[in-house]
């Protein structure tokens, strides 16, 4: 870290220090981050997904510190956290964002700085305030924040009822450039919230994505609109998506049947006191024949629809929490109750899914699609935070060095739970505000860090 970073960190960390002193501070000409490379965009042509290794791709590299515009923070991110899009960023798929990039640059002079031969990757942060563009009210130099990834302006009419309806809605880091995973960070103001004062730097860092995006998806109106006593079949529910809705489940007053792969995350769950858990690969469903055409198998839906309903005494899930796609969507369709709703906001483990149509239908089920959260949603399940009923499910911490590692970790599914980052911060364990309020919280922050 160059004198000139360290003299702003320690200011913007000081709670003595003047806002105004703050933002008088110079910034550093360039700064370390975690890069891909336009150059080597066509690296993995040829390969499968599963050959595509981010340690080849992501680098972290010494480039420049972005200027900084109307409405925008630059903030000092202290931690941040792996999510799956920087896996998608550096194996290049479905699309280099690079594409992403460039048709950004195109809307204005200055969307124009995000269009690099660089990209900054990462979704989540929690940090500290430096610097306020022209125009911000709310925030001031010396404010300890956490980010959400919806970057949107709001300029036109259409996102005004839900700005992740907004034509110009885009993700930070993923959509955008100068995301989390630097020694700066560009962010608009309306990204900002107040950074719960009982968790760490990297403990605050890894909830956003994942846990706003899960609220939108089973509590928002905007989502399933789970209520008391529903049923709700949660996939892959000890990684980042499904560690959050499962909270939420059980919070809201839901039944959660848990769906993961591999006995000690069975065990972990129930150490947590979630009683409806299936172990998908003890179990073998092949909701795909295995041959060169695959095919989907109605004998393996109902199989699974049969032990959710030995698990929840005869009942279908209300809610499916659907994410993995391809390989379980048509399953999802299948054993979702009449009536009942299938949420989905991702397809890993392919986007072309198929279904049988008259179980949907003739069921009156309903699809909602579902993508991140608008700032009122990512202020909701903030607060729920900072009131201790949701924790961070943060099982590992990497150094910015090995960002790299941590994205393979994610991609070859050998995590659970979420991978932070330390940015700026020196060791893990700093950044508490309020140590009181974590003793309190004592028991819940340790059950939940026992998914590693
Ligand atoms: P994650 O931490 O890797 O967790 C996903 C879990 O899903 C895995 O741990 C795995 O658990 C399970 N899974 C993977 N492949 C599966 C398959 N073929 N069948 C059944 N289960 C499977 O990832 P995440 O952060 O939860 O994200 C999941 C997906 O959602 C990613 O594609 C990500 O890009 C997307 N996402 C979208 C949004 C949005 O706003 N649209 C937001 C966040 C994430 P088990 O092996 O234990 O079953």
């Amino acid at each position: 870290m160059t004198d000139t970073l360290r003299t702003l960190l320690d200011a913007a960390l000081s709670s003595e220090a003047d806002p105004g002193d703050i933002a008088a501070l110079p910034l550093p000409a360039t700064m370390r981050a975690a890069v891909v490379r336009k150059d080597e965009v066509g690296m993995f042509d040829g390969m499968t997904s599963d050959e595509k290794d981010p340690r080849k791709s992501l680098h972290v590299d010494e480039v420049a510190v972005p200027e900084l515009g109307p409405n925008e923070v630059l903030i000092a991110p202290m931690a941040s956290a792996l999510n799956f899009n920087t896996v998608w960023t550096s194996i290049f798929e479905p699309l280099s964002t690079f594409g992403f990039l460039e048709r950004y640059g195109r809307e204005s002079a200055l969307a124009k700085r995000h269009d690099l031969d660089y990209h900054i990757v990462g979704s989540d942060a929690a940090g500290v305030v430096v610097r306020v563009g022209p125009g911000v009210t709310r925030w001031r130099p010396g404010d300890r924040v956490t980010v959400h990834c919806n970057s949107v302006d709001l300029e036109g009419p259409e996102g005004h009822d839900d700005s992740m309806i907004d034509t110009r809605q885009r993700i930070w880091g993923f959509e955008t450039n100068f995301g989390a995973m630097a020694q700066l960070s560009l962010v608009k103001a309306n990204q900002l919230m107040p950074m719960p004062t009982h968790l760490t730097w990297e403990e605050a860092a890894s909830l956003s994505l994942t846990l706003a995006t899960s609220y939108r998806m089973l509590v928002s109106a905007n989502g399933a609109r789970m209520k008391q006593g529903d049923v709700v079949l949660v996939w892959g529910a000890t990684g980042g998506l499904g560690g959050f809705a499962t909270q939420l489940v059980r919070n809201g007053g839901g039944i959660p049947v848990c769906v993961v792969g591999g006995a000690e995350k069975v065990a972990l769950l129930r150490s947590l006191g979630v009683e409806h858990v299936i172990d998908r690969k003890a179990e073998g469903y092949a909701f795909w024949s295995d041959d060169a055409t695959p095919v989907p198998q109605p004998s393996e839906w109902r199989r699974f629809g049969k032990r959710i309903r030995e698990l929840t005494g005869g009942e279908d899930p209300d809610i499916v929490f659907e994410h993995p796609g391809r390989q379980t969507f048509g399953a999802s369709v299948f054993v979702v109750k009449r009536g009942g709703t299938v949420v989905t906001c991702a397809s890993t483990s392919g986007y072309s899914h198929e279904y049988d149509n008259r179980y949907l239908w003739m069921h009156l089920k309903r699809i909602v699609g579902s993508h991140f959260a608008n700032y009122k949603e990512a202020w909701e399940a903030n607060r729920l935070v900072d009131r201790g009923m949701i924790h961070p499910i943060l099982t590992q911490t990497y150094p910015l060095d090995a960002v790299a590692d941590a994205a393979h970790a994610i991609h070859t599914n050998a995590h659970t739970g979420k991978l932070g980052v330390l940015v700026n911060a020196r060791s893990e364990g700093l950044g508490v505000a309020d140590p009181e309020k974590r003793q309190r919280y004592a028991g819940d922050l340790e059950a939940w860090r026992r998914l590693t």
